[in-house]
């Protein structure tokens, strides 16, 4: 599939200003994400997925910043928008799903009349205009209209992330955020919730940016992956590509500690040693400490970013095409 690039990021830097200490969460990350596509960005905990993700909407946490880079949105720089026009696109063009549900829902409002309003705010429709639209996004994501009249808490975890996914796209968005939208359900939930990712690619034209620790998981709905380690993107590439052969050594240890059902080798294997602080991170490639390929330059330089037959690799063991 042909697809236009709906996001450019480019050398995006979101840093955490802690007094003396800054902490480079995202430090330098540039990519794209075309037009109906599932990107997901996988990582160890710690690596800035999230701040990646927060940072994209401009919702960064205080001490939170942008310091430098770019978020293209349809061709519009996002970082240089001022809040009033920032606030238009977010919750209308780029909607975010989060991990807990319960802390966006307002527990005292019934389900139906939650997303009703989400539409109202955005578009000029009558009360039962919105509703028609609300039981058609409840439908589509797999909630029977007749439980509109429903509390949060009557629901389970998984029919709840629907109801999240049902407000996120009642705006019509061409961007969802998903920040680890599953993390919290149990896998045979967690594969419906991805299905339904898929469909809503498929049927509405979706884009969305995944963000998960769980590399498989990613495996299964994304097109695009996008390997973060310590604040830098190592790899991004198509999924297909990045599964087959991935290049890095990063990426090729999450995929390695995956265990394969197939191959009936289900050892367990991991990255020895742990992510770095990012207050004070490694010098050269952040992944040296723990890289089995390292070399000498791997401690004092940091490897390029170069383009490899369509994917994005960080490392000295790739050259330039
Ligand atoms: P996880 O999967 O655990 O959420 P992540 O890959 O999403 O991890 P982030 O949550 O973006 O990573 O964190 C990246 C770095 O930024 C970490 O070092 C974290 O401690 C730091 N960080 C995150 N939020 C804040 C904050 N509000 N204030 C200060 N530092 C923060
Ligand atoms: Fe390993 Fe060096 Fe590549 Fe970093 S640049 S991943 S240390 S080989």
């Amino acid at each position: 599939m042909v697809t236009t690039s709906l996001l450019s990021i480019r050398d995006l830097r979101a840093y955490y200003m802690l007094g003396d200490t800054v902490v480079k969460a995202v430090d330098g990350v540039s990519f794209d994400v075309g037009e109906g596509e599932i990107a997901a960005i996988v990582g160890e905990s710690g690596s800035g997925k999230s701040t990646l993700g927060l940072a994209i909407i401009k919702l960064l946490p205080y001490p939170g910043r942008i310091t430098g880079g770019k978020v293209l949105f349809r061709g519009v720089d996002l970082v240089d928008l001022p809040e009033e026009e920032m606030a238009k696109i977010r919750g209308r063009e780029i909607s975010a799903v989060f991990q807990d549900p319960l802390t966006s829902l307002d527990p005292l409002i019934r389900v139906g009349d939650q997303i009703v309003e989400t539409i109202m705010s955005h578009f000029d429709l009558s009360k039962d205009e919105a509703r028609k639209q609300a039981e058609k996004y409840m439908k589509l994501v797999g909630i029977p209209p007749q439980r509109f009249y429903d509390y949060p808490h009557q629901f389970s975890g998984g029919m709840r992330q629907r109801i999240m996914i049902a407000m996120a796209i009642a705006t019509r968005p061409k961007l969802i955020i998903a920040d680890e939208p599953t993390t919290a359900l149990d896998v045979i939930v967690q594969a419906q919730i991805m299905e339904l990712f898929k469909k809503l690619k498929e049927e509405l034209g979706l884009s969305i940016i995944l963000i998960t620790h769980d590399i498989a998981l990613a495996m299964e709905v994304a097109d695009k992956i996008g390997v973060m380690y310590a604040g830098h993107l190592m790899e991004y590439g198509s999924s297909i590509d990045i599964y087959e052969k991935p290049v890095h050594p990063y990426t090729r240890g999450l995929l390695e500690a995956v265990p394969n059902i197939e191959t009936s080798d289900m050892k367990l294997r991991y990255i020895k040693g742990n992510p770095p602080d990012l207050a004070s991170p490694p010098s050269g490639c952040r992944f040296h400490p723990r890289c089995p390929y390292r070399m000498d330059i791997c401690s004092s330089k940091e490897p390029p970013t170069v383009l490899l037959n369509g994917r994005i690799v960080k490392c000295f063991l790739v050259g330039e095409e």
